[in-house]
């Protein structure tokens, strides 16, 4: 069977194989176990950059092989920059629950730059995704490093090596392309298929299925969930691969920091009860506003955007297997409103970013000129669906019954 074919079969049918296959929300508190250095229950909080050598274990570098070198460094931290003993776990449990050999870095495009140097494609095509990787690849095309192309210029454009660069879903609208469809594109010409799953993590979305070829995460959203922390994370398919990426990052500098490793290793814990809620959550808000929009709310709401409404093909059902992302779009009918709106929301608050428990809605022309001048999108967090409805509920039936000026 084909590794990719099997993961399916796995979490399709591990309720049969439960005993050797821990199920996702297991390995987010256990997977790291192997990595226990003391009894704490709770993995300590590691501050330090550098770390004694043990005087009874001296080989010098020349004496270590290169392969064992990262393995060296994986279990015997020497300075924080390299690994430290929170990075090394986080790495661990992202390598479970992404099925594939995970890295750590310092935020999301930390690792969307770090894949860039590493693959060195000579065309990124690159498309509708979130404004920083675009800013990367103009940071890249400027100084003659990759040329930016978009998803149109693939067939016409890519030469093996090159990368595909796919968010999916997509921000701020929370819909999706398909990934099979791109995949295929990328292959035919022999480039490699990145996909930014930061919108739907597993167990929402599982890209490999699909032919993905790397995975990127902005940790900073669902996995850290709290809005206190910054990360991104790598997968790849290959262990080595991921060693020279573990390699490369010494000298980016771009490891995950010992505080914010901490959080995030806490923050993993509780990661399927709270993505579980955002879905099921947003799920549940979407459905109440489309079935309100023509009627209580058409004076104010002009179109909603999510994956739930999504209904062109085949493609919708199976890529998101596990619920729908938590993030849509509102595009209401005239900016007033959206100032007003933001405004209104108890709940709600008003700021940028998304993952967190706490549920936002962000006017989104306040920070992009390019983007429907109308547009409210909206992160769903972990409060009571009830209070939440009956939140947006309030202030949209305000807005409906304010008078026109
Ligand atoms: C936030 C985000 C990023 C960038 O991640 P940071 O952790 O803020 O660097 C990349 N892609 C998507 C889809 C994001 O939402």
């Amino acid at each position: 069977m084909k590794a990719a074919a099997m993961l399916v079969a796995q979490r399709m049918y591990s309720k049969f194989a439960s005993e050797s296959v821990p199920r996702l929300a297991t390995q987010l508190i256990h997977a790291d176990n192997i990595n226990n250095r003391v009894t704490d229950v709770a993995p300590p909080i590691n501050v330090s950059t550098t770390y004694r050598y043990d005087n009874n274990e001296l080989v010098a570098w020349t004496e270590r092989s290169g392969a064992n070198d990262l393995d060296f460094w994986n279990q015997t931290p020497i300075y924080s920059r390299l690994s430290h003993p929170n990075s090394v776990r986080l790495e661990t449990v992202f390598s479970k629950i992404l099925q594939g050999h995970s890295v750590v870095y310092s935020s999301g495009l930390a690792a969307f730059f770090a894949a860039l140097m590493f693959y060195h494609p000579k065309n990124l095509f690159i498309d509708q995704c979130y404004h920083g990787c675009h800013g990367i690849a103009n940071i890249l095309a400027r100084n003659g490093y990759a040329n930016k192309r978009s998803h149109n210029e693939i067939e016409s454009m890519a030469e093996p090596g090159d990368i595909v660069h796919l968010e999916t879903p997509v921000n701020p609208y929370g819909t999706s392309y398909n990934i099979s469809e791109f995949a295929k594109k990328a292959h035919d010409k022999g480039a490699l298929l990145m996909v930014d799953s930061t919108f739907a993590p597993p167990p929402l979305q599982y890209c490999w299925d699909f032919g993905a070829d790397i995975i990127m995460h902005s940790a900073t959203k669902y996995f850290g969930g709290h809005s206190d922390l910054l990360s991104g994370v790598l997968t790849v398919k290959d262990e080595k691969t991921s060693q020279l990426l573990k390699e490369d990052r010494i000298y980016l500098g771009t490891n995950v920091a010992n505080l914010e490793s901490f959080m995030l290793l806490r923050s993993l814990r509780t990661f399927e009860m709270r993505i579980t809620k955002q879905s099921k959550n947003a799920t549940d808000l979407v459905a109440f506003l489309a079935s309100n929009k023509d009627t209580k709310f058409n004076k104010v709401i002009e179109n909603i955007t999510h994956f739930s409404l999504q209904k062109e093909s085949d493609f919708v059902k199976k890529q998101l297997i596990g619920g729908y992302n938590p993030v849509f779009s509102l595009s209401l009918k005239k900016s007033e409103q959206c100032k007003k709106l933001t405004k209104k929301l108890r709940y709600f608050q008003h700021a940028t970013s998304l993952g967190g428990i706490e549920s936002l809605v962000e006017w989104r022309a306040l920070t992009d000129p390019y983007i429907d001048q109308n547009l409210i999108r909206v992160s769903t967090g972990c409060e009571d669906i009830d209070d939440l409805i009956a939140d947006l509920d309030r202030a949209l039936t305000e807005l409906q019954n304010e008078i026109e000026p």
